[in-house]
């Protein structure tokens, strides 16, 4: 199946872009409420005794209704919305195209600027909606310090870590053109759940380690699921690591979101290899946090990824090494056939020897849902993208779409 993607239109682009964040105004996105209130006293624009009511009245039209431009905000007076539009933004980022597929997958390329990268920064979100859901994968880095063997952003270097307004930017954005915010309209033709929200669920399963930016993505996250704001369960987000087993018990503790965990390999020889990050958390530590987890239990379980490298991590005695290791950890188990990518030297195991160790882990009482290649065709489709001077490098970003797609989870 080859996948059609309607490419945002120049005139679309130039709409896009007109909504995009002035760099130099502070944004009010991502901020706690005592920081948000505090900035509005700083600014000298809300006494203090006003700061609380301002910060809720705030809080509902960024997060709950969505609203990106002070105009929108109907109860607070025209004087002070001209105030508060002199001194900060409340805009959605730079999109720079807009991609749907035919089935449905929605993508994202966001332009963010330098903060101290030397260049303004690319990242992606992809939205995939299933039956009833619609998962949105988003960023935590550009780049990763990490260099998982068989990631392409792992041969990249890192080049920043996202902010929480960044990090929350993807999440509003996505909402925005999908039309789920109240009042506002669906496009036509979209591929969304049939009922409920359009992004129900999201997976910090992007580009980067999440819990090396522990403290962006944690802000980001509490705001994500604020009862009073964007009020996503917290059971409806996951956070997937590689590993970081010191933050790992943080992530339950102050977070509280759901957790996956990048296995990929049931020894610490091949795990060295494979995600090198072992060597410094080797998987008896990753296995010890992963029981330790805050709240785990079965209605809760932990998601491992395994990405499937033929000849490498496939046989049924690596399926039998997976049950043993997981023994007693409420678990689920998300097999992702490995999306090659240019320069690598893995290849993707063979679909009859997926199935053969999906079978063995399912015999053995885990579900373990197979991803399906699903990637792989919007990996040729996306072959027709057109480069910039400033864009991601192409073959960057067909790698990285490739590992969002094939990773967004199970939650
Ligand atoms: N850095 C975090 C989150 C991002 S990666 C982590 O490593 O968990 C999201 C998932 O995609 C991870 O499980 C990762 O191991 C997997 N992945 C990376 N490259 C892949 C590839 N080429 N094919 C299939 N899955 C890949
Ligand atoms: Fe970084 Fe995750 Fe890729 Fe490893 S798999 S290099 S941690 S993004």
């Amino acid at each position: 199946m080859t996948l059609s993607f309607d490419h945002t239109t120049e005139g679309a682009r130039d709409a896009l872009r007109a909504r995009a964040t002035p760099a130099e105004k502070p944004s009010l996105i991502g901020l706690t409420r005592a920081e948000l209130g505090a900035a509005l006293v700083a600014s000298g624009i809300v006494p203090e005794r006003q700061a609380r009511m301002r910060t809720q009245q705030l809080w509902h039209w960024m997060y709950v209704r969505g609203v990106s431009d002070f105009a929108g905000m109907f109860n607070i007076s025209k004087d002070l919305r001209a105030e508060l539009d002199k001194h900060f933004t409340v805009a959605r980022p730079e999109i720079v195209d807009e991609q749907i597929s035919s089935d449905g997958t929605r993508k994202w390329l966001f332009r963010f600027p330098p903060r101290g990268a030397g260049r303004p920064v690319e990242i992606e979100t992809v939205y995939i909606p299933e039956e009833g859901r619609g998962t949105l994968c988003i960023s935590s880095q550009v780049g990763c310090t990490l260099t998982c063997s068989f990631c392409h952003t792992g041969t990249q270097k890192l080049v920043r870590n996202l902010t929480a307004e960044e990090i929350l930017a993807q999440l509003l954005t996505a909402r925005d053109r999908l039309g789920d915010f109240p009042d506002r309209d669906t496009p036509d033709g979209a591929i969304v759940p049939a009922e409920g929200r359009k992004v129900s669920n999201i997976v910090m399963m992007g580009m980067g380690e999440p819990l090396y930016n522990f403290e962006a993505v944690k802000k980001a996250l509490l705001i994500a699921s604020d009862g009073d704001g964007l009020s996503l369960s917290k059971r409806r987000i996951t956070l997937s690591t590689s590993g970081v087993v010191p933050e790992i018990f943080r992530t339950g503790e102050e977070i509280g979101v759901m957790l996956a965990i990048s296995l990929h390999a049931t020894n610490d020889d091949l795990r060295d290899l494979l995600v090198p990050i072992n060597k410094k958390y080797p998987l008896k530590e990753l296995i010890a946090a992963c029981r330790a987890y805050p709240g785990l239990s079965n209605a809760r379980r932990i998601t491992f990824e395994y990405v499937m490298l033929k000849d490498v991590n496939d046989s049924i005695d690596d399926a039998k090494g997976l049950i043993k290791l997981l023994k007693g950890i409420p678990a689920k188990i998300n097999l992702i056939p490995f999306n090659p990518w240019p320069g690598t030297n893995y290849q993707c195991s063979d679909w009859e020897t997926i199935e053969k160790f999906a079978d063995y882990i399912n015999n053995a009482g885990y579900a373990s849902p197979i991803r399906t290649p699903r990637g792989r065709d919007i990996l040729a489709a996306c072959g027709q993208l057109k480069s910039e001077s400033e864009r991601m490098r192409k073959v960057d970003r067909l790698a990285l779409e490739a590992m969002m797609i094939a990773g967004h989870g199970e939650a």
